[in-house]
């Protein structure tokens, strides 16, 4: 019997490997890739689907997502609702059974972080706009959480793959030692907006802001995922003038038209930083990004 279990063990252990005993990893986004990467060193071949230009809540469903997802070994998603819109077709189309919800091949990475802004189940409806149920999805952003991220992709990969366990473990331990020692100079460097307000485009910025203590004081969507609308603006404008506010953070991928308008009015700066790994040159992994974020701020 224990003969037969081994035997089994072996069996699926194997087909969990795929060209060169390397695992296949597919995550929805690219700062995902890049923990995975840094954790899985060059024990995996890792792929995003979104790449860092591409904002995941509005992704259409590709024939080449679904090509990607059908040799994954293992499917990493930011979830609380993200990818949503998209996901769930991809995997269908897969037809790759190991990476549906609920199997190995599917890691929900949003499991252990640290969540903000869940919403009453009470008051919870569609005129709130694009309001996802179990909180903001954009959690990513603030390094403790890339840290607790790293720790459960790498207990996932060494249920996939135990033989290489010790390599997983030690890299996300490096992984979080290193974001241990950024951490003070992107403090440091953040110190002279600690306690101010800033404007951000859509509330993908609430993580970041919160580990850095600044203020958001109104966006410049109405509601989430509803684009900017005149009465909207007039409102930020009078916000920006009452509290002094200096700064318009955005991502690149969101129009600068309403920004621009309100920085006319205003004399705000608007700062276009990205909030995903691979979106610009200077952000080619996650730490590099938060680097990026801190100096586009300040400078
Ligand atoms: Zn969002």
């Amino acid at each position: 019997m224990i003969y037969k279990t081994g035997l089994l063990l072996l069996a699926l252990s194997a087909s969990a490997l795929s060209y060169a005993g390397k695992l296949n990893v597919v995550t929805t986004t690219s700062d995902l890739a890049s923990i995975t990467e840094t954790v899985a060193g060059d024990l995996a071949n890792v792929s995003s689907i979104c790449s860092g230009n591409q904002d995941p809540h509005h992704l259409q469903a590709r024939p080449k997502y679904v090509m990607m997802a059908r040799k994954a070994d293992l499917w990493i998603r930011i979830g609380m609702d993200l990818e949503v819109g998209w996901e769930m077709p991809v995997i269908d189309g897969s037809r790759n059974r190991k990476i549906r919800p609920g199997n190995p091949g599917h890691l929900d990475a949003s499991a252990h972080v640290h969540k903000l802004d869940i919403p009453d189940a009470g008051i919870l409806s569609r005129a709130m706009g694009d309001v996802h149920a179990s909180g903001n999805p954009h959690y990513l952003i603030d390094p403790d959480n890339a840290k607790h991220v790293a720790d459960d992709i790498a207990e996932r990969l060494t249920q996939l793959d135990p033989k290489n366990a010790e390599t997983y473990k030690e890299n996300a331990a490096a992984f979080s030692s290193k974001i241990d020692e950024k951490m003070a100079g992107w403090k440091s460097a953040m110190a002279p907006l600690n306690g101010k307000s800033i404007v951000t485009y859509h509330k993908s910025w609430i993580y970041f802001c919160e580990q850095f203590g600044i203020e958001i004081a109104i966006e410049l969507e109405p509601k989430p995922g509803v684009p900017p609308s005149p009465t909207h603006l007039t409102r930020v404008i009078q916000t920006i003038q009452a509290e002094d506010i200096e700064i318009i953070l955005q991502e690149p991928w969101y129009s600068k038209k309403a920004a621009e308008r309100v920085a006319e009015k205003t004399g705000a700066r608007v700062v276009a930083a990205p909030t995903y790994t691979g979106s610009d040159p200077e952000a080619g992994d996650y730490i590099a990004l938060i680097d990026l974020i801190v100096k586009r701020l300040t400078e």
